[in-house]
């Protein structure tokens, strides 16, 4: 796969939302050592609406697709992470377009102005025990890739892999954003919930352009 397209987006989602479900019981874990216990049931949630708003009218084109992925998220999902992950999906459309397909460069470009819009949005910094933590490194190792000529696919599994080791380095960390922070030093030891489910985000992407 050298472009990915709208289709490839929607199995993205897909995957994404079973995903969620599939391991909400893991993310409310990781959110109730270190929050309030509610990130896998905000995920599951607000990833099923996002999967019954495109079956019921499948959008055409990649900006309208995530646009409304994005707009479901922010409307569906009270916690910190609806808007975040809903800007994050905004922010990918807009700048993605009314194009039903992008290439690499192209895909990457739209990535990375989803995370500005979380940076915008949550003003989170590399180490303050978020997504960002899991995200930052994953686009980041997924430019690298793209700009060493690696092709999409191992590109997006090099982002799912960056990740990982991202999320796994949020546990030592003192939480600085978010619920997490008001725990102060006792919020080290803890993974991430954020950073978790944005590790899975990355992952079934990876599964997706497979
Ligand atoms: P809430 O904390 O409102 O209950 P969730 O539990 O669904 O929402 O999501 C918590 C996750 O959101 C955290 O683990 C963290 O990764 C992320 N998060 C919280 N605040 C911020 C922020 N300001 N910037 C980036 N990410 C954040
Ligand atoms: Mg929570
Ligand atoms: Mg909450």
């Amino acid at each position: 796969m050298t472009n990915i397209d709208t289709t490839t987006l929607i199995d993205w989602l897909h995957r994404f939302a079973a995903v969620a479900a599939d391991k909400r019981e893991w993310l409310t874990e990781l959110d109730s050592a270190i929050g309030d216990a509610d990130h896998g049931a905000n995920m599951a949630r607000g990833t099923a609406a996002v999967i019954e708003k495109i079956d019921a009218a499948p959008p055409a084109t990649i900006d309208e697709l995530l646009k409304t992925a994005g707009m479901t998220l922010v409307s569906s999902v009270g916690g910190a992470s609806g808007p975040l992950y809903g800007t994050f999906f905004l922010r990918m459309g807009m700048t993605a377009g009314a194009v039903t397909e992008l290439d690499a460069a192209g895909f990457g470009a739209a990535l990375r102005a989803g995370l500005e819009g979380i940076v915008a949005r949550g003003k989170p910094e590399a180490g303050d025990k978020t997504m960002f933590d899991a995200m930052s490194p994953a686009l980041d190792a997924y430019d690298a890739a793209v700009a060493g000529g690696t092709d999409l696919p191992a590109a997006v599994r090099a982002a799912a892999d960056a990740a990982a080791t991202g999320r796994d380095a949020t546990t030592p960390l003192v939480a600085r954003k978010g619920r997490a922070s008001y725990l102060g030093e006792r919020s080290a030891g803890h993974l991430d919930p954020g950073a978790a489910s944005t590790t899975l985000l990355f992952e079934t992407l990876a599964d997706a352009v497979a």
